[in-house]
């Protein structure tokens, strides 16, 4: 008989509403082993193709089956140096998931379950990896040992995922690695985007955890661009420079009333939530306003976050307003499902024309107009148009503007030898190298707003080009 695809477990709509607990629970041993049984074991593996960052998933799958999760997550921290974080927050339905070959006619292997459990499983620091890598240890990875430079200093700045990835990857080299990161904890959206009930905090301190194992330092409170320059950081003996500074600053409607009190953009609401820990109320006593009803503008997976969060501060309704229909919603699969399940409303095909206050200036409605799908747009997704005559309002008392982000500005503006494109985006090539000498970058910075895993692939391209680049061109 056929084995059957496991389905995540996760806590009932009616009661993890009520709190920031996690929502999906992870597969127990038995059903991660039963999962993996499904695996064919192709022979040419294009699952491995859809993962960023090159996972052999083949490889880690058929050593859960066979029971030896701890090399298991070996194989994967190989390439991986996140993977309960990619476990939780991939989108693998568009990634490794969709290439497997069982999805062709049935559901395919629960890939990213699978890694979830490995990297839960392995909860004792590892010992596979030395603390501080000798020049033993490097020769295993290559990099800065081959040419005699090992311990060479190299500056990272941001510890999302991109930065992360780069820094682990360089130590694990043989690299000096200093990451700066401008907040006072790091871990990027992971930490101040990602709520809790989909990305618990401990994960993420955890995994940080392990590449500072890897000997990576991090600086946090350091805003480069103000604090200190990149001709600075030269200056300071850092031979090159990652810039993985993500894309944080909010983009907005451009209509009118939208300073209007109780309009937040996502990057704000959720910053207050999470990293602010609104979320861990009355112990943390961080303001923020929660109304009666709350309109969230959007359709990824921030705005399905905002419109998640919002209920479980007590909002009695919260609702989603999207310009084009269900099938172009950009969120994960998974958060549109569970949100859908936690009554949050979908008003599809829908755009804001204006926001309407009181006396004291606080938003009590939102006028907007109904929209048809026309022709695609440079995007390839159909052109939302208004449809005439079509107005109707919202009352609301809470608004939340999640349309997207765009990269940080503070290092490109302050830094004239790098190229940017018109949005902003710090310009690389097929390494991750941008105009200046000695200097890298990738993640949302270079792409604009995209995922946890395109980040982490970006900080492992840009790993391995600093390599080269080091190797001859040492200051
Ligand atoms: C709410 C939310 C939910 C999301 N959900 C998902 C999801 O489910 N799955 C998924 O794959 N992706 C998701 N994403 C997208 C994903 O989180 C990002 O694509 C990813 O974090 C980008 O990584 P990064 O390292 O490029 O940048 P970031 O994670 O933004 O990290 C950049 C870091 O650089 C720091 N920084 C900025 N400027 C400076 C400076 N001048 N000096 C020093 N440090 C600086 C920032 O403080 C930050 O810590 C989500 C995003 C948001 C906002």
């Amino acid at each position: 008989m056929k084995t059957p695809h496991q389905k995540m477990p996760v806590r009932d709509a009616k009661e993890r509403i009520k709190n920031f607990s996690s929502v999906a629970l992870g597969f127990t041993e038995e059903q991660s082993v039963l999962e993996a049984k499904r695996c064919l074991q192709c022979k040419k593996p294009v699952c491995i193709e859809g993962c960023p960052v090159e996972i052999d998933i083949p490889k880690f799958i058929k050593e859960i089956s066979e029971k030896k999760f701890l090399e298991a997550i070996k194989t994967i921290k190989e390439k991986n140096n996140l993977p309960a974080i990619c476990g939780r927050v991939c989108p693998q339905e568009t990634q490794c998931e969709l290439k497997c070959i069982l999805g062709k006619k049935n559901e395919p292997v629960a890939i990213g379950s699978l890694e979830r459990f490995v990297a839960d499983y392995e909860i004792a620091p590892p010992s596979f990896i030395p603390t501080e890598p000798t020049s033993a240890d490097v020769k295993l990875y290559g990099g800065a040992s081959e040419k005699g430079h090992f311990r060479t200093k190299v500056a990272v700045v941001g510890s999302g995922p991109a930065g992360l990835t780069c820094a682990g990857d360089l130590a694990r080299m043989g690299y000096s690695v200093t990451v700066f990161e401008s907040l006072h904890m790091p871990g990027g959206v992971l930490v101040y985007g990602i709520p809790e009930f989909r990305l618990p905090k401990g994960i993420v301190h955890r995994e940080i955890d392990y590449v500072k194992s890897l000997g990576v330092e991090i600086k946090c409170n350091m805003v480069i661009g103000k604090v200190k320059s990149l001709k600075e950081l030269f200056q300071s003996n850092y031979e090159a420079i990652f810039i993985g500074t993500g894309a944080g600053l909010p983009q907005f409607l451009n209509v009118p009333g939208e300073n209007l009190c109780g309009i937040y953009s996502a990057n704000e609401f959720l910053t207050r939530v999470n990293l602010m820990k609104a979320y861990l109320f009355p112990e943390y006593d961080t303001p923020v306003k929660i109304g009666k009803r709350v309109a969230v503008l959007g359709g990824g997976n921030v705005a399905m976050d905002s419109a998640r969060v919002a209920l479980r501060l007590g909002a009695e309704e919260s609702i989603i307003v999207y310009r084009r229909t269900e099938k172009e919603l950009p969120a994960r699969r998974e958060e549109v499902e569970n949100a859908k399940e936690e009554g949050i409303k979908f008003h599809l095909l829908t755009a804001p024309v204006k926001f309407i206050g009181d006396e004291k200036n606080n938003v009590t409605g939102m006028e907007c107009i109904k929209m048809e799908l026309g022709e695609p747009d440079e995007s390839g997704r159909r052109r939302p148009v208004p449809i005439p005559d079509s107005n109707f309002v919202f009352n609301l008392d809470t608004v939340v503007i999640a349309i997207g982000q765009s990269p940080n500005p503070l290092i490109p503006k302050s830094t004239k030898e790098l190229k940017l494109a018109k949005k902003g985006n710090v310009i690389v090539d097929e390494g991750g190298r941008t105009s200046m000498e000695g200097v890298f970058a990738g993640g949302d910075i270079s792409t604009g707003a995209a995922t946890v895993i395109e980040a982490m692939g970006a900080g492992k391209i840009a790993a391995r080009s600093i390599d080269e680049y080091l190797k001859v061109n040492r200051r």
